[in-house]
């Protein structure tokens, strides 16, 4: 199955299917020709799928370089980047190689990074590992490292050539991680779709289980929708895009006061769209049936729903630094019914943070 991203001449297809991954030369050099490829993955990762991965490549006569870093966030910095750089130019990049990612959202922003700079710009491909790269972050095009002092801070849109999606690797996922995924694909039925919602509260055991079936439809169904909302606002200008954000201004407060770790993003994301459902009620656009419905389907899911209880004027600071604050008036994403969102804007500090308390466990 293919989910096209049309974004004139920087369009492209997801591919999507179930153990495509050995398929992946055939696919790269269907696109394009291709000689040399640097191929990046994380440790985790590595060890399941590098070899089928660089086979498939080296059967097509791509010559391969291979950069593996270690798995999590930490790679994601200026360090690991100067490394990558140096070790491609060592291996003879040139400015017709292809950078390859291999592995979850930490190694695509990592290794479109390393595309975008790395003798001004390389065609990129993307293979996805985790399902929240699968669904999220491997659609739209942002690229990027951290800094000490911030997240995602350095970096640029740089749209990939292709993506590949082979559910099946979601079979070595940590059952934690696959959660944390599925919380962004109930945020795609909230802000978008309600038939999908309602397909998800239909198939709740399926997707415990990792069904091949109901992967594929999920994962094609979110690509689709964050491509709709992509396609229309790339570089995040006329706004539209902000609605992905739903439940996330919360979200990050969580995270950052909780201290990185704590939270899973998909975990976090879980509990800040219930507030941010919480805070429709309160304003009176969002009837409480919806959050009812929300409520049940992650909690089903094995997501988080209750609001842990931290120091609420560092929740509050953090929403405030939080990048959709404009003049320190707080504005939120919050549903109009399942499907249908709304920026609202200037909302009080108290009512938002009701709806905050409102989550602690009683
Ligand atoms: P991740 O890349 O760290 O992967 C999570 C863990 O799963 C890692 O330990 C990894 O090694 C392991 N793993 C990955 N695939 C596996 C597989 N198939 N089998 C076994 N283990 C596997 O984390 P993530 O949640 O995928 O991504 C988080 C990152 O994505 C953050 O840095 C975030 O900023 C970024 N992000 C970017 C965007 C965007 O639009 N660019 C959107 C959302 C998130
Ligand atoms: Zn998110």
């Amino acid at each position: 199955q293919t989910v096209h991203v049309p974004l004139s001449e920087r369009s492209y297809d997801i591919s999507i299917g179930t153990g495509n991954l050995a398929e992946v030369g055939r696919w790269i050099t269907s696109l394009r020709s291709v000689t040399h490829a640097v191929l990046i993955s994380d440790a985790n990762v590595a060890q399941h799928y590098l070899n089928p991965v660089s086979e498939s490549l080296e059967a097509e006569g791509i010559r391969v370089t291979t950069l593996v870093v270690p798995a999590g966030e930490p790679s994601k910095s200026v360090g690991t980047s100067q490394e990558l750089w140096e070790k491609a130019l060592a291996d003879r990049v040139d400015r017709k190689s292809i950078v390859v990612a291999l592995g979850g959202g930490v190694i695509g922003d990592l290794a479109g990074f390393i595309a975008a700079t790395m003798t001004r710009g390389l065609d990129f491909f993307q293979i996805p590992t985790t399902l929240l790269a699968q669904v999220d972050s491997s659609v739209g095009g942002k690229v990027g490292i951290n800094l000490p002092a911030a997240k995602n801070i350095v970096g640029c849109f740089w749209q990939p050539k292709g993506v590949l999606i082979d559910t099946a690797v979601l079979e070595t996922l940590p059952r934690r991680e696959y959660l944390s995924g599925l919380a962004e694909v109930v945020k795609y039925g909230v802000i978008l779709d309600p038939e999908f919602f309602e397909y998800l509260e239909a198939n709740v055991q399926p997707m415990l289980d990792r069904d091949a079936v109901v992967l594929q439809k999920i994962v094609a169904r979110s690509c689709e929708l964050k491509a709709q909302v992509v396609a229309e606002d790339e570089r995040e200008t006329t706004g539209l895009r902000a609605i992905l954000n739903y439940g996330h201004t919360y979200c990050h407060a969580l995270e950052t006061v909780s201290g990185y770790g704590q939270y899973l993003h998909g975990e976090a994301v879980s509990v800040g769209m219930l507030c941010a459902s919480r805070l429709g009620e309160k304003l009176g656009v969002f009837d409480q049936e919806a959050t009812k419905r929300q409520y049940k389907l992650l909690t089903a899911l094995g997501l988080p729903v209750d609001v842990p209880k931290l120091d609420k004027e560092a929740i509050l600071s953090a929403m405030q630094r939080d990048k959709k604050v404009e003049h320190g008036k707080l504005r939120f994403i919050v549903p109009h019914s399942i499907g249908k969102v709304v920026l609202t804007s200037d909302i009080p500090a108290g009512v938002a943070m009701e709806a905050w308390t409102d989550g602690y466990v009683s």
